[in-house]
C-alpha cells in the first residue's frame, strides 16, 4: 500500500526528521486559508500517488494567499496520470540551495535492506540511476544490527556532503531508517533531501510503501488507504478476505491455500495455458465468499474459462460443492467451469458438481488439460 506525500511526511516528523511547516486541503478555500495561516510564500502540491507531479504541473509556487487558491483550484481539477488529484498539500516554500536523494527499500538479491543517497536528488532519480549509476551510493543495512552511525557517515561522505552537515544527515537517515522498520515499509524515500540556503535539511517530498501483509499490525495505515489508485476487483477482493491478483491470461483460477494457487498457475503453464489471475479463497470457503470470488473472477472480459481447484481438508469437499453450486446460481457463469476437488468426501461433492453441469476431473493433470482445452475453445 503506497502512501500520501502528506502522509508519509507526516509519519517521518515523527521520527525526528524535519518537514516543511504545512496542512493538507480538499478545496482551494481551504487552501487560501492554510496559506494564510503560513503566512509566508507556499508551494501547491498534487497529493496522487504517481511520481513526476513537478513535471506534469502538479506542483507549483505561490507568493500569496489568493495565488495559492488559484492555483489550488487548477491543480484539483487536475488529473495526472488518469489519476484526479482530489487533495492538495500546502507547504512553506524552501529556499533550495541543494537537493539530495534519500532511500531505504529491501534489496532482495543481498536478503536485507539497502539505504541509497545521491547528490543528484530532484526529479530525475531515474535517469541518474540508468546513466550514472555511480552516483548513487548504496549501503546494506543488517536488519539486526540496524543502521550504524559509520553507514550514515560513508553515506555522507559518498555524496560529498559538506562536513558542516553530517550530523544533521546522520540524524535524517537514522530517523529513516526507524520509520522504514517500525511501520513495516518496504520503501521510505525522501527525494529531494535538500539544503536550503539557510543551511537547513529539509526532507520536501516523501514517498513510502507498507508492506500490506503487515497491515493488521497499523489500523492508522489501512484508514489512509487511497482507493483510486486500486484496481476495483481487488478492493472487492479485500472486502472478503480473498488474495486476489489480476494477471493478463485467460484461465480464471479459484483455488483455496496459496501454494496450491502458485502450483496451479505453475501447471497451467506446463500444459500450454495463461492464468487470468491468482486467487486464494483461503480456508472455509463458504458460499458467500465463492460467489464473491466468481463474481470477481467473471469480471473479467479476458477470462474465457474458469478452473476450481479445491483441496477439501477441514471443509467438506460436499460442502464446498453445494457453496459453489448455491454461487453459479447467483452469477450464473456463461464460460466454461473446470473442477478439482479432492480430500474429505471428495466423490460427494464431485457429484454434487456433476450434476450442477461443471466439468470435473479427479487430478490436477486433468483439470489443466481441460481448462487449456476450454480456453482454447474445445471444450464446453
Ligand atoms: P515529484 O515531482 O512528484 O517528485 O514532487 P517533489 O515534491 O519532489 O517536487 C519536485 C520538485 O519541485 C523538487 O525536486 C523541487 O525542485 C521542486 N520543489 C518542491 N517543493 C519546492 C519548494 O518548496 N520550493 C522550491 N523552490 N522548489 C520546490
Ligand atoms: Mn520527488
Amino acid at each position: 500500500m503506497k502512501l500520501h506525500e502528506y502522509q508519509s511526511k507526516q509519519i517521518f516528523s515523527r521520527y525526528g526528521i524535519p518537514i516543511p511547516r504545512g496542512k493538507v486541503a480538499s478545496t482551494a478555500q481551504e487552501a487560501r486559508q492554510i496559506a494564510e495561516e503560513l503566512g509566508v510564500m507556499v508551494v501547491v502540491k498534487a497529493q496522487v500517488l504517481v511520481g513526476g507531479r513537478g513535471k506534469a504541473g502538479g506542483i507549483r509556487l505561490a507568493k500569496d494567499p489568493i495565488e495559492a487558491e488559484e492555483i489550488a483550484a487548477k491543480i484539483l481539477a487536475m488529473q495526472i496520470k488518469d489519476l484526479p488529484v482530489r487533495k492538495v498539500l500546502i507547504d512553506e516554500a524552501a529556499s533550495i540551495h541543494s537537493e539530495i536523494y534519500l532511500g531505504i527499500t529491501n534489496d532482495r538479491a543481498a536478503r536485507r535492506p539497502v539505504i541509497m543517497a545521491s547528490s543528484a536528488g530532484g526529479v530525475d532519480i531515474e535517469e541518474v540511476a540508468r546513466t550514472t549509476p555511480e552516483r548513487i551510493i548504496k549501503v546494506h543495512i543488517d536488519p539486526l544490527l540496524g543502521l550504524r552511525d559509520y553507514q550514515a557517515r560513508d553515506l555522507a561522505a559518498g555524496i560529498d556532503l559538506p562536513r558542516e552537515h553530517w550530523r544533521n544527515f546522520i540524524a535524517v537517515a537514522h530517523g529513516l531508517w526507524k520509520t522504514y522498520t517500525e511501520c513495516d515499509a518496504t520503501l521510505a524515500e525522501i527525494n529531494p533531501l535538500v539544503l536550503t540556503t539557510e543551511n537547513r535539511l529539509l526532507a520536501l517530498d516523501g514517498k513510502m510503501i507498507i508492506d500490506d501483509n503487515a497491515l493488521f499490525r497499523h489500523p492508522e495505515f489501512s484508514e489512509m488507504r487511497d482507493l483510486d489508485v486500486e484496481a476495483p476487483a481487488e478492493v472487492e477482493a479485500r472486502k472478503y478476505g480473498l488474495s486476489y491478483v489480476k494477471l493478463d491470461g485467460d484461465i480464471g483460477c479459484m483455488v483455496n491455500g496459496a501454494g496450491l494457487a502458485m502450483a496451479t498457475m505453475d501447471i497451467l503453464k506446463l500444459f500450454g495455458g495463461n492464468p487470468a489471475n491468482f486467487l486464494d479463497i483461503g480456508g472455509g470457503a463458504n458460499a458467500e465468499r465463492v460467489a464473491a470470488a466468481l463474481r470477481i473472477l467473471l469480471s473479467d472480459p479476458n477470462v474465457r474459462t474458469v478452473l476450481l481447484n479445491v483441496f477439501g481438508g477441514i471443509t467438506r469437499c460436499d460442502e464446498v460443492a453445494h457453496g459453489i453450486v448455491n454461487a453459479m446460481k447467483e452469477v450464473k457463469p456463461k464460460v466454461p467451469m473446470i473442477v478439482r476437488l479432492v480430500g474429505t468426501n471428495a466423490e460427494e461433492g464431485r457429484r454434487i458438481l456433476a450434476d450442477a453441469q461443471m466439468i470435473t476431473a479427479e487430478t490436477l493433470v486433468e483439470a489443466a488439460q481441460k481448462a487449456v482445452a476450454a480456453a482454447r475453445g474445445g471444450l464446453g
